[in-house]
């Protein structure tokens, strides 16, 4: 039995709306198939492979609802129907136990999230679409942005969709976009999970990425690309903080963290900026460069115990959750395309 059901376009009056009811009413992963004016040629977008990350899928819902009839043959692909509908709703990226759907493209295939992985992407080879987009949330305060495993002019224009950024990734996940490079496509992160902005730019993007007739770039957003993420981590064991204030007795901590460097996201930080503090003779933050060398020393130092930037830095995806921190990373930290650092 197919994972993927395929589904085609509802009238817009049988359409909830609310993003809840309607994955009740798809009640698993489907592809939704909406002709176009352009019948020759197809455009697919997918959302909803983080069942957290909703803004996708009420973009979805909302463009249905509004009934526009798309250039092209669209295909929207909604994932993890499941994993959105366990409760309270919207607040879990995968199922409790499973493999995160987004990291199962390169396999295996053998347990569901791998077939559906797998069905996906069969899928979208079918369709061979012209352009693909996937929609994404993130966390923390980040303006919307696009990530590509390569820097090409057509990844680029669908990205202006969206935003004025492009983070050029060399991390290999077994996230979708890793496997599809014969096909333009582009992931974007349109803000925050539960953010109306974040909803507002998805449904923008996305009324766009359906209804104009060819894909070509915007020139009035000119496009930012910043390349090569590092990932800049905290040291196995070691506590962190995310406060204003030093540690203390009272708040014992290995790193502490200042609350407000997740508005500084996408932004040049400059050297001898504080990013917060340390316990004397720890070393608990590391900067893992592509080939996995800890960098933390060159670009970071502590003086009297602060946290002190010594280079340039472009800091991206900053997370001030512990918890979120702990299990991936505290931030990334890219560089301009042709900038030296
Ligand atoms: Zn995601």
């Amino acid at each position: 039995m197919s994972l993927l059901r395929s589904l085609e376009r509802p009238p817009p009056s049988a359409l909830p709306e609310d993003a809840s009811a309607f994955l009740a009413q798809l009640g698993g992963p489907t592809c939704i198939r909406v002709p176009g004016r352009d019948r020759s040629r197809t455009r697919v977008a997918t959302t909803l492979l983080h069942g957290n990350e909703p803004s996708g899928l009420r973009a979805f819902l909302g463009w249905l609802r509004g009934g526009a009839e798309p250039a092209v043959d669209a295909h929207l692909i909604v994932a993890s129907v499941q994993a959105a509908l366990e409760p309270p709703g919207f607040s879990h990226r995968m199922l409790p136990g499973r493999r995160d759907l987004n990291r199962c493209f390169h396999g295996p295939f053998d347990d569901t999230e791998g077939a559906l992985a797998q069905e996906i992407l069969r899928a979208i080879r079918e369709a061979e679409p012209e352009a693909l987009i996937d929609i994404h949330n993130n966390t923390g305060h980040n303006p919307s942005y696009g990530v590509g495993v390569e820097v090409t002019p057509e990844a680029l224009a669908l990205v202006s969709r969206f935003g004025s950024a492009f983070v050029w990734s060399h991390l290999r996940l077994g996230a979708l976009m890793e496997v599809l490079r014969d096909i333009p496509s582009a992931t974007v992160e349109v803000g925050r999970s539960g953010d109306p902005e974040a909803d507002a730019v998805a449904l923008r993007g996305l009324t766009r990425f359906l209804g104009d007739e060819t894909l070509d770039a915007d020139p009035a957003v000119p496009m930012r690309v910043l390349v090569t993420p590092m990932r800049v981590c905290v040291r196995e064991g070691a506590r962190l903080l995310v406060s204003d204030l030093p540690p203390d007795a009272a708040h014992p901590a290995d790193l502490v963290i200042r609350a407000d460097l997740d508005r500084h996201n996408f932004e040049r930080i400059e050297p001898g900026t504080r990013l917060g503090w340390v316990r004397e003779g720890t070393r608990p933050l590391v900067l893992l460069d592509e080939d996995g060398r800890d960098r933390a020393d060159f670009y970071f130092e502590v003086r009297g115990g602060a946290l002190i930037v010594r280079r340039s830095i472009i800091p991206i995806m900053i997370t001030t959750d512990p918890a979120v921190a702990a299990s991936d990373c505290l931030f990334y930290v890219v560089r301009e395309r042709d900038a030296a650092t």
